[in-house]
């Protein structure tokens, strides 16, 4: 079937658009014609967003409940990385975020969970050990290793931290960091031994210095951590090494958008809307070699078209030729998913999170001050005197301390 589309198209090179005619054939791009239109009847047609580093669980969606949102603001691809359901359900989680995914028009590209138990001080379900670990990474589902949380474990060149960096190499997959804070020779110790990105970077000076030894800098902006607002000036100097992620996101948000409110943020502070794109479409399917295609004659035609660059309001989503979502409304349908865990608890009474001081109280406790829009924390004391109520019971009130 034959499906013929005209709006403006970017051209990368000349940091252009043109008026165009798209020709698809088989999900794919059979022409690309020029058209001799003013500019401003037509919409824009963009290649597809693609979120570059989502744990898909923490949408609280199956994979395939998630496209069906994300379509709707032209997300057509994620970067995903299965540690949570693998820390629960191990392989068999992995494998069922893989197949659920499948059966759904949209482009999820899982990775190998390399933390899993993230530290040894969890209570997990499952050890992804070495062997587990190439497994996975010679599957051509699984394009990346993910997430190399063990950051110290690198550095410290843990047996079995190397082995599994070396099962990546070996395969040619790239390796993702997780870095918060790593800075100046220790970043470098970490990136040299052949990590290619970070999402972690909550100061503009750290993710630069990053940037400057050449790691790939993906900027993340979610339901839990936000660092848009750190980093996205650096975009201008460094289109070539940036993405943009979500890292988690909420169904709440993800109702609101996705990628493409990052990208009219980006576009509204005055960033080129070539480099905004880069980041959020081209140089993911560089690095992760996708099979994402980017409006060029035989790719496979995925793309979205947008009114207007600045409110980036999403009017179709194209995936592999599929009209997969228009005007707010997702083409995808809800699947029937099978259920591999229950989580079976009894009820939560208050006293069982009840603690009760040593006696006699000591004079000042320990305590992990949370910041609120990231996820690091800091290391605090606190004067029991704040923390104690009238019950002899130990309580955190943020308002007696602050
Ligand atoms: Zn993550």
């Amino acid at each position: 079937m034959e499906l013929k589309i005209e709006g403006l198209i970017p051209d990368f090179v000349a940091e252009d658009f043109f008026p165009a005619r798209l020709t698809i054939e088989n999900g794919r791009i059979k022409s690309i014609e020029k058209l001799e239109v003013a500019p401003g009847t037509l919409p824009f047609i963009l290649p597809g967003l693609i979120d570059s580093h989502v744990h898909i669980e923490s949408s609280m969606l199956v994979p395939s409940e998630f496209a069906r949102l994300a379509v709707v603001h032209g997300t057509i691809a994620t970067i995903s990385d299965p540690h949570e359901i693998a820390n629960v359900c191990g392989l068999e989680g992995v494998e069922y975020m893989i197949n659920n995914g499948k059966q759904v028009p949209f482009k999820f590209y899982f990775g190998a969970p390399s933390c899993v138990p993230a530290t040894e001080f969890e209570t997990a379900g499952a050890n992804l050990d070495v062997a587990s670990i190439k497994a996975l990474l010679t599957r051509p589902e699984i394009k990346y290793l993910s997430e190399m949380m063990n950051f110290p474990g690198v550095l410290g060149q843990d047996i079995e931290v190397l082995e599994k960096i070396k099962a990546a190499k070996d395969l040619h997959k790239p390796i993702d960091g997780h870095a918060p804070g790593l800075r100046g020779e220790v970043a470098q110790r970490y990136i040299d031994a052949g990590i290619t990105t970070d999402h972690e970077c909550f100061s503009r000076e750290e993710a630069l210095d990053k940037l400057q030894r050449g790691m790939n800098i993906i900027i993340r902006e979610g339901s839990a951590a936000k660092n848009f607002d750190a980093l996205i000036d650096l975009l201008e100097t460094y289109p070539d090494q940036m993405m943009f992620c979500s890292d988690d996101k909420h169904p709440d948000s993800l109702v609101d958008g996705h990628i493409n409110q990052l990208c009219a943020r980006a576009v509204a502070r005055g960033i080129s809307i070539f480099k905004v794109l880069k980041a959020a479409c081209l140089n993911p399917v560089h690095h992760y070699q996708l099979q994402v295609g980017l409006l060029k004659i035989g790719d496979p035609a995925d793309f979205i078209v947008v009114d207007n660059l600045k409110k980036f309001k999403v009017k179709q989503t194209f995936i592999n030729g599929v009209l997969v979502a228009q005007n707010g409304k997702s083409n995808i349908k809800s699947i029937e998913s099978e259920v591999i865990n229950h989580f079976k608890i009894r009820p939560i009474k208050l006293s069982d999170l009840e603690f009760l001081p040593p006696s006699p109280a000591p004079e000042n406790l320990q305590v992990i001050e949370a910041l609120d829009g990231q996820l690091i924390t800091n290391k605090i004391e606190i004067s029991t005197t704040h923390l104690i109520d009238a019950q002899e019971r130990l309580n955190s009130n943020v308002e007696k301390i602050f």
